[in-house]
């Protein structure tokens, strides 16, 4: 069976190989990806002038997959007066005097614009789940609550896609290693890289009940094989592009009759 990228039914991530190709080889893929950039970048632009609707793209994955990559290349050709990228650390003391999408509803971009979730309200069943900085009473009734939160942004104009940048345990050792040896990406390392790391298997379960509880029609989880990162972009430019063609976006009509205008 050919892996699924778009999560419809329970998967299992070790059935899921982290370096596959489907068949593409990096220099046919690099040349669409270029293609698909090109053509959000005008898409975008139709995005802009419209003011009902939005989309919000959702990067997560473990430390090192490539959320920062992945955004990067993913507006290449886009103006960036009209992306919002929303990174999520762990809570400040105003956000945890508040309930846990409080922070997330704040950053949910504006009309005409597209918004970047690097990390997102999933860490509170992720990270929060895993490494037990809340009860299961607290953090397993929010697959129920970000269900909603999701359908009231769908309901109100917002496309939402979500990728799980899907990185092997070994691929990590990579990027972590590199980290720790160009002093380029020292600033990138933190001890507690290595404590998540620890954890591996427990986070991959966590991942499982995400893909498993919160993919609905309008708002999929997408299961990207990272550890080739021209795989990565192309996968995610690929599903961009499409929803974005899929919204049927036209140029606003004028707001009066133009043709009692003249410029001299
Ligand atoms: P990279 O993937 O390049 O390492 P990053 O996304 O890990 O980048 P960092 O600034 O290194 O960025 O880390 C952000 C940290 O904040 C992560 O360890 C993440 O788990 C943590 N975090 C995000 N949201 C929450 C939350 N709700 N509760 C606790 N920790 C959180
Ligand atoms: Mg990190």
């Amino acid at each position: 069976m050919r892996q699924p990228v778009e999560i419809k039914s329970k998967i299992r991530l070790k059935d899921l190989d982290p370096s596959e190709t489907f068949g593409l080889t990096k220099e046919k893929a690099r040349a669409a990806t270029h293609k698909l950039l090109k053509r959000i970048g005008e898409l975008q632009s139709k995005l802009y002038a419209n003011t009902d609707r939005a989309l919000i793209v959702v990067l997560q994955g473990m430390d090192a997959s490539g959320k920062d990559g992945a955004t990067r290349a993913l507006f290449e050709f886009v103006n960036p007066a009209g992306v919002e990228v929303a990174n999520f650390k762990a809570p400040s003391s105003e956000e945890r005097e508040h309930d846990f999408l409080w922070r997330v509803h704040h950053v949910v971009p504006r009309y005409g614009h597209i918004g970047v979730f690097n990390r997102s309200h999933y860490e509170d069943v992720l990270v929060v789940r895993v490494m037990k900085l809340a009860p299961k009473e607290i953090w397993a009734p929010r697959f129920e609550q970000i269900n909603r939160f999701e359908k009231s942004l769908a309901e109100s104009g917002y496309t939402v896609l979500k990728f799980f940048l899907h990185i092997s345990r070994k691929e990590q050792a990579e990027r972590l290693k590199a980290r720790l040896q160009d002093p380029a990406k020292h600033w990138k390392f933190e001890g507690a890289d290595l404590r998540m790391r620890a954890h591996w298997d427990h986070f991959m379960e966590a991942y499982e009940d995400v893909l498993d509880k919160c993919s609905p029609p309008h708002a999929r989880w997408h299961a990207i094989p990272a550890d080739k990162k021209w795989v990565r972009d192309h996968l995610i430019a690929r599903r961009v592009c499409e929803a974005l063609e899929d919204m049927k976006l036209a140029w606003p009509k004028a707001k009066e009759d133009l043709s009692k205008y003249k410029v001299r």
